[in-house]
């Protein structure tokens, strides 16, 4: 199956529009094939490690049962300067781009880091193969593309683009790639020639998004206890989701962690959802809300962490 989904203002009525929506994703999708400003060519090596990559993805989520036709091609893929990155305003060394389906990745910064990398490449490609849906709006009488969902990560593009689910997104993200890492350890090191750096001797890869990982732990450890099943197929299920779209089982949350749980973390690490984001002392507000049986003091957290907005909604939950 193509991954890619389309979501509409109003359901289109006619199959005309539909085809036009498709056709214009498909130049939006065919112009960032071509070279842009301030990207380096490629070297041998990193072709192949682009190869390289989205064979394991492949491979990991075969595994779980998924078909995929996606294949992160060298040229959807721009590795691009420190200047390049600043005029986009990057804050992080990958971003992968839903509305011309591509990756940045800044180079400059990756320099002599052949382990960085190839997990910031790993990371990236994991997006790009998650389930991606567009909205398109119209604006006068303009089709716009906007970002609407990848993976679990959404987008409100009528309400100032405020997300849901960014960091339960990027930590599933992050322990997908660690596994892959783990499963194929041995391969990477030949492949690669790392037998000589420290990654052929660590247990831990250093991954990202650390905070989020810890929460959405706790949170597989406790669904798995309380509904008597192994960590394993509740991690599966969520893992699955990133690439089927399927959220259904993400309800169990509310049901053992109490109404507006889920609300509150699909606000973690999501930009708009929150009054304040990414410190540690939210990290830590997030962790107790979930440790917290005490449904007032829940409310008492959800209230002070949620932005207005979200907080009205969590609250019509409970
Ligand atoms: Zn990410």
């Amino acid at each position: 199956m193509e991954n890619f989904r389309f979501h509409f203002d109003n359901e289109p009525d006619l199959e005309k529009e539909r085809q036009k929506i498709s056709e214009q994703f498909t130049v939006a999708k065919k112009q960032k094939q071509e070279k842009i400003e301030g990207e380096y060519e490629k070297t041998n090596e990193e072709i192949k490690l682009i190869q390289v990559v989205n064979d394991l993805v492949r491979k990991e989520i075969s595994e779980i049962g998924i078909i995929t036709e996606e294949y992160a091609s060298e040229d959807r893929i721009h590795l691009i300067n420190q200047e390049k990155a600043k005029s986009l305003k990057m804050d992080s060394d990958g971003r992968y781009h839903l509305t011309g389906h591509f990756i940045l990745i800044n180079e400059d910064n990756l320099e002599g880091k052949k382990f960085k990398a190839f997990k910031v490449l790993l990371h990236e490609i994991i997006h790009y193969y998650s389930l991606h849906s567009l909205a398109f709006l119209k604006e006068e009488n303009n089709l716009v593309i906007k970002e609407y969902r990848t993976g679990y990560v959404s987008h409100n593009p009528k309400e100032d683009e405020h997300e849901h689910f960014r960091g339960f997104n990027e930590a599933v993200t992050e322990k997908i790639m660690e596994e892959i890492i783990k499963k194929n350890k041995q391969y990477i090191i030949d492949e690669f020639n790392l037998e000589k750096t420290n990654f052929a001797h660590r247990e831990n890869f250093d991954l990202g998004y650390k905070d989020e990982i810890k929460i959405l732990d706790f949170i597989i450890q406790k669904l798995a206890e309380k509904q008597n099943k192994s960590p394993e197929e509740i991690w599966t299920k969520i893992k699955r989701g990133m690439f089927t779209g399927e959220m259904m089982h993400l309800r169990d949350i509310e049901k053992i962690f109490g109404p507006g749980s889920l609300r509150f973390l699909s606000a973690m690490s999501s930009y708009g959802s929150t009054n304040e984001i990414n410190t540690e002392k939210i990290y830590q507000k997030i962790y107790l809300f979930f440790t917290e049986e005490n449904q007032i003091k829940k409310n008492a957290l959800a209230k002070e962490i949620l932005s207005e907005r979200e907080f009205l909604r969590y609250n019509s939950s409970l």
